[in-house]
């Protein structure tokens, strides 16, 4: 009578949790967004021991490990080194409907890839080697998204 429990199938179904939470950015990076967000303008950092220039800025160097302290003004523009076509929406994954396009954006002035949107345009028409200017939000709140996406330069 006590003993049932031996002889069942124990079943595993799956769930999801949504758990909020909230983490900060650190000094290097408040100081990226604050500016994209009060002044509309992007700014990346470069490395004073080996040179390289980050956007998003590092508090450290991925190369030597030396301190990004000096902070320069990016133009905004950049070209396309690669790219992927989004044709599934995922609201868990993606803060876009798709079908949409992701780039690494090699912006002017930085030695790194910013991974951002490629917008208006057609997918289609998106080519590594394009050139893209960023567009802001009107509205920013001091985040990555406060840049709507890359766009074809005219
Ligand atoms: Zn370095």
């Amino acid at each position: 009578m006590g003993d049932w429990k031996k002889d069942v199938q124990v079943l595993v179904h799956e769930g999801k949790i949504s758990v909020p939470y909230s983490w900060t950015v650190g000094s290097t990076l408040s100081r990226f967004y604050c500016e994209l967000r009060d002044n509309g303008k992007i700014w990346a950092n470069r490395c004073p021991s080996c040179g390289a220039v980050f956007v998003p800025p590092k508090a450290k160097c991925i190369h030597c490990y030396g301190e990004p302290h000096d902070w320069v003004e990016l133009p905004g523009t950049g070209t396309v080194e690669s790219y992927t076509v989004v044709r599934y929406s995922e609201p868990a994954l993606h803060p876009r409907q798709a079908p949409f396009v992701y780039g690494l954006v090699r912006m002017d002035g930085a030695d790194t890839c910013l991974l951002h949107f490629i917008g208006d345009v057609e997918p289609e028409k998106v080519k590594v080697g394009m050139r893209v200017e960023a567009v802001l939000e009107d509205e920013r709140e001091g985040n990555i998204l406060d840049i709507r996406h890359f766009r074809p330069l005219a």
